[in-house]
């Protein structure tokens, strides 16, 4: 690792360290089996964020390792990535009890601590996974519509994706994921 990605890491780790003082969510922290903070290059080109741990990722401690994260795996290894090349993370950093979707009050609550990994990492492209994602910073979008589209704004560029898990039984939306997350090459060049 050189020297760049060697302080980004401490400067990641230092930011779950952060949100495991301030207690973050603690309803959410004490049904949890840990914190779900990120996972892969602290110098990535693009981290692609999803919405809340499941039940593996909360075992494993590690963001898209059930069957969601095996389908996210090989999408990108057929752009010929893999998950130590990109940077994986979730809005909400603890597994919501039975899977429900994340409050609008925890996403508030972790999404300052969302930004910091974005300001240390500073990639060139972020890619969200799912709608509730995609609502953290484009509110205005209906991923129906902005799916696989990059978007600019305050100088970061955005791509919204359907969610993996939502794809993942429907062959149409599949198919349509698979199609826009082939993208992000093209995309990066021309950033
Ligand atoms: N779905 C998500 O949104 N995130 C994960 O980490 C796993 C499944």
């Amino acid at each position: 690792m050189d020297k760049l990605t060697i302080d980004k890491a401490a400067a990641l780790a230092g930011i779950a360290q952060a949100i495991e003082a301030d207690e973050v969510t603690p309803a959410l922290r004490a049904g949890a089996t840990q914190l779900v903070f990120g996972v892969g290059n602290p110098n990535a080109d693009v981290v692609f964020i999803g919405e809340a741990p499941g039940a593996s990722e909360d075992k494993q401690g590690e963001p898209f390792v059930g069957a969601a994260g095996q389908f996210l795996n090989e999408m990108l290894a057929s752009i010929s990535l893999d998950r130590n090349d990109v940077y994986i993370t979730n809005i909400v950093k603890y597994r919501p009890p039975g899977n429900r979707d994340p409050e609008a009050d925890e996403v508030e609550a972790f999404r300052p601590y969302l930004e910091q990994q974005l300001a240390v990492i500073q990639p060139k492209l972020v890619v969200f996974l799912g709608r509730h994602a995609m609502n953290v910073f484009l509110p205005e979008l209906k991923i129906s519509q902005a799916h696989g589209q990059p978007v600019r704004k305050g100088g970061q560029a955005y791509l919204p994706l359907f969610h993996p898990a939502a794809a993942l039984y429907n062959s149409g939306m599949r198919e349509t994921l698979i199609a826009d997350l082939a993208r992000i090459p093209v995309i990066l060049q021309k950033i």
